[in-house]
This record gives structure tokens, C-alpha cells and sequence, in this order.
């Protein structure tokens, strides 16, 4: 049987391996279109940080090792640019322009998502960079090395940004942030987003909210980032807006698509075709709070749907329940936690949401070192269940959000997960977990 997979990162090189070790004599080919595979995206803004960092520490395994140790037919420098159902084949052309075809019994497209770069004039110029890529690290990284860069204006807010913004001053680089919405972290309870907005601008970046981007013009040796309203300049422009889905070729071929253009799968990854799955960025996933199709592009669900595609392609029927939603992300010195649904993504699913956020503590009363903790949950008035919920702290809240995040997918009420034996000692939490605070708070309130 011929397995053929279309990029080789996260979700495709996790299922090539998988596939290969659950069926030695599968042949298993990964057509990737840059000459990288298998590395840590997400360490990019933290190697970005420190000039002294090889960026190539990142690739978790090379090339040569899924070829020569695994057996996996891995073609870098091949574009995918057709999938022919009928006749069951790819198509595409290599990096030295030959074209190429070659026939499948199972297809996994795993392409991923793409930064989404506005169609405005400047956005091509050189020194306007998106991260995404590993080429992408790296030529940011030079581009700032190399030209002494003293100055960077963000496009975007999200956590990419955040974190780019913290790399960038702890290189002693100027840092501007702008977006066109006027609302800083529209997805977290207001008390916490400002929390984490003081912190940014106590680090001293500037945050320009509610600015439309006109274009972006070179000046010399620095760029302009235009709004109606102002000008922020810089040698370097970071967009950062957020990500699509790299699905314009599954839809060309008669696929289905969902939530943002998404590749529509059902629980065992297959699309709508019998003989393709697709997994990663590029695909959906059912939330394990609404049990609807949504779209969260992470890196843990990219690398349990290959595995989960490797399975069902070699025999083994697997099914996943899907997302929870959690994220997690750092800025500074604050931690930013969150799962489930936020308010208004409750009220969209058709819940009756009600929230409490409180201040509560990292540590025992006293104890050396506690700092404070926000916390914010979302519970659901007519069942009692538990719908998400969002911490930030100086310390503790990235690893604390597991325990809602379990609790969501057991689909726990407020008063269950209340009950919960979250355990003490001084030098962790008071003696009330702030993940039970919270939930006592909520009870109060319900
Ligand atoms: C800076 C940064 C920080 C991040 N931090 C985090 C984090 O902290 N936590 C987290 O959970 N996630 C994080 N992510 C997201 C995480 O990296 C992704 O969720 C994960 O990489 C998705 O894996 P994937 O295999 O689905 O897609 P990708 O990693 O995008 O891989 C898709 C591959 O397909 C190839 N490809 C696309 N089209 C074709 C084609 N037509 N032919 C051949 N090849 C093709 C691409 O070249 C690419 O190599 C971060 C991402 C970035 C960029």
C-alpha cells in the first residue's frame, strides 16, 4: 500500500513516522515544498532572542534520518500543486522546476496554514517579515543582526506578536505595536487582558489599538507603517495578524471545507473523500466543549491527527474526541493560560454564560515569592457545566490550566470540578488551589 503525505512538519512527519513503525513494509513518500522538516516553530521567537543561538538548533530531526533510520521516501523541495481523485495522484513540480506525479492509496494533506499578509501596498517591501517558516526565523533574525536593527513595528497582537515583542526588547530593540481592532485581546475577560497590556507597555512598547493600516512606505533605510491617524516607523515590519489554512488545493479538488476555510474532517481525520485525511493546521476539529467543528491551529492536536491518521491508515481504527482549546503563551515575566470558551464564544454556541474573575494568590498567605494570580471561568447557568477558563500570573497558571482542560473534556460541572483534591503546600498555592477559588466564586454567583 502506498501512503503519500503532503508536507513533512508537525502533523506529517508524525504520521510518516507512526505509519512506518505500525507497518515496517507501508511505503510511506512526504512531498515537502522547502528543504525543512521536523523543527520547533515555536521556539523561533525564543531563538530569535539570543544572537548567540543557532537557528538550526531547532530541527528536532533531520532529513536524512527519517530516510536512512526510518525507510521514509522523503522528497523535500517538492510543491504539491494538484490532487486528481480519480485517478488517485499527485502533482506538483521540485525546486529545480521538473514536474512530477506519483500515485497514492491513502493521501494525507498536511500542509498547514499560511501568515495572512493584507493585500496593501508596501506589504512586499524588503524588511516587511512574517514567521512562520524556519527560512522565515532566519532571515528575520539576520535581517536584524545584519543591519543593527534599533526599531521594529508589530502588525498584530496575537500571541505570536507578544512573543516576538518580548524577543525583540530583550535584544534592546524598540518595539511599536499596532492593529486595527481596538480591543486588546478581544478573546480574554477585560480585568485580565489589562493585566497582561500593562505589562507589555511597562516594558516599554508602545500598543496602538483601533489603527487601520493603509500601507507601508520606504523612507531611506526606514519603513513607515501608515495609518490614517499616524506614523510609526522602524527598520523592520513584523506582520503578525494571524493565520489561514493552506486548504485552496483540497477545496480545488472537491473537498470539503469548514470553519475558516478549514479542511473539513470527521473524527478519524477522513474527509470527505474515502482515501484522503488531513490533519494539522490546514484541518478542523470538533471542540470538546460545544461539540461543533472549530479551528485551532496548535501544535499538539497537528501531531496526535497524524498519529491518529498513521493509525487508521495501517489498521488501527482511532477516533478523537477533539479540542479543548487550551493555549498557553508567556510575555515577559506573566504567563497567559487559557481553555474552553471565553464569554462570548459561550454565547455563540448557544450557552447561557456567566463569568466571575478573581484575584487570588501563587502561593500560601505570606509564603516568600507568591505574587498574584488572576483568574477568570466561565460557567453555564441552565446545566451548571464548566465552559473555560483563563489565568494569568507571574507564576503557576501555564501548568494549572490542565486541570480545567481535563476537566472539560470528563465535561464537569462548576460544583464537580469544585470538588476536585487539588493538592497544597505553601511553596505552590494557598490552601484553596486558585483554581478552586475561583469555581467557589462562580458557585456564588450561579
Ligand atoms: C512562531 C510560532 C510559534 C508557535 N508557537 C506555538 C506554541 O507555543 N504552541 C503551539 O501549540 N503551537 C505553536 N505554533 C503553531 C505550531 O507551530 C503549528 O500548530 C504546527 O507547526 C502545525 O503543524 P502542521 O504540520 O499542521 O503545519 P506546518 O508546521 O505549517 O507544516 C506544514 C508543512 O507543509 C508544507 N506544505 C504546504 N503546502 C505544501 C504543498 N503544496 N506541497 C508540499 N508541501 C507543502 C509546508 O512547507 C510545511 O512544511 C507556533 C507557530 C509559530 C509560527
Amino acid at each position: 500500500m502506498k501512503f503519500v503525505i503532503i508536507g513533512g512538519d508537525a502533523a506529517g512527519m508524525s504520521a510518516a513516522s507512526r505509519a512506518k513503525r505500525n507497518m515496517s513494509d507501508l511505503e510511506v513518500t512526504v512531498l515537502e515544498q522547502t528543504q525543512d522538516v521536523s523543527y520547533s516553530a515555536c521556539g523561533m521567537p525564543y531563538n530569535i532572542a539570543d544572537p548567540d543561538r543557532d537557528m538550526d538548533d531547532l530541527v528536532v530531526r533531520h532529513a536524512h534520518v527519517f530516510r536512512e533510520k526510518q525507510g521514509i521516501d522523503l522528497r523535500t523541495g517538492h510543491r504539491v500543486e494538484g490532487i486528481d481523485r480519480n485517478a488517485k495522484t499527485v502533482a506538483g513540480r521540485n525546486l529545480e522546476g521538473r514536474e512530477f506525479e506519483i500515485s497514492y492509496d491513502k493521501l494525507l494533506i498536511a500542509t498547514g496554514a499560511s501568515p495572512i499578509i493584507p493585500d496593501l501596498s508596501g506589504f512586499d517591501l524588503p524588511g516587511v517579515m512574517a514567521l512562520k517558516t524556519l527560512e522565515d526565523g532566519k532571515k528575520i533574525k539576520d535581517f536584524i543582526g545584519s543591519r543593527d536593527v534599533k526599531k521594529v513595528v508589530i502588525i498584530g497582537m496575537g500571541y505570536i506578536a507578544l512573543e516576538m515583542c518580548e524577543g525583540l526588547r530583550d535584544r534592546d530593540i524598540e518595539v511599536q505595536m499596532v492593529k486595527p481592532r481596538p480591543i486588546f485581546l478581544p478573546w480574554m475577560n477585560p480585568e485580565l487582558a489589562s493585566v497582561v497590556k500593562e505589562e507589555v507597555e511597562g516594558h516599554g512598547v508602545g500598543i496602538h489599538l483601533g489603527h487601520k493600516i493603509d500601507r507601508i512606505e520606504e523612507s531611506g533605510s526606514s519603513l513607515k507603517v501608515i495609518c490614517p491617524d499616524s506614523i510609526l516607523e522602524g527598520e523592520a515590519v513584523l506582520v503578525a495578524i494571524g493565520v489561514k489554512p493552506n486548504s485552496e488545493m483540497a477545496a480545488k479538488a472537491g473537498l470539503e471545507l469548514g470553519p475558516f476555510d478549514s479542511i473539513a474532517v470527521d473524527r478519524t481525520l477522513k474527509t470527505n473523500d474515502e482515501n484522503i485525511y488531513s490533519a494539522g493546521d490546514c484541518a478542523d476539529a470538533y471542540h470538546v466543549v460545544t461539540g461543533q467543528k472549530t479551528w485551532v491551529p496548535l501544535a499538539l492536536r497537528a501531531n496526535r491527527a497524524g498519529w491518529a491518521v498513521a493509525d487508521n491508515v495501517t489498521g488501527k481504527r482511532t477516533e478523537l474526541e477533539g479540542i479543548a482549546g487550551s493555549a498557553v503563551f508567556k510575555v515577559f515575566d506573566l504567563q497567559v493560560a487559557r481553555t474552553g470558551l471565553s464569554m462570548g464564544e459561550a454565547e455563540k454556541a448557544g450557552f447561557d454564560p456567566i463569568e466571575v474573575a478573581v484575584k487570588t494568590r501563587s502561593r500560601a498567605h505570606a509564603h516568600p515569592g507568591s505574587t498574584t494570580m488572576h483568574v477568570q471561568i466561565v460557567g453555564d447557568r441552565k446545566s451548571g457545566r464548566l465552559l473555560g477558563m483563563q489565568i494569568v500570573g507571574r507564576e503557576g497558571a501555564v501548568h494549572r490550566i490542565k486541570a480545567p482542560s481535563v476537566a472539560l473534556h470528563c465535561k464537569m460541572t462548576i460544583e464537580a470540578f469544585s470538588q476536585c483534591d487539588l493538592a497544597y503546600a505553601p511553596p505552590f498555592s494557598p490552601t484553596w488551589d486558585p483554581m478552586l477559588t475561583a469555581a467557589n466564586q462562580l458557585i456564588k454567583k450561579m
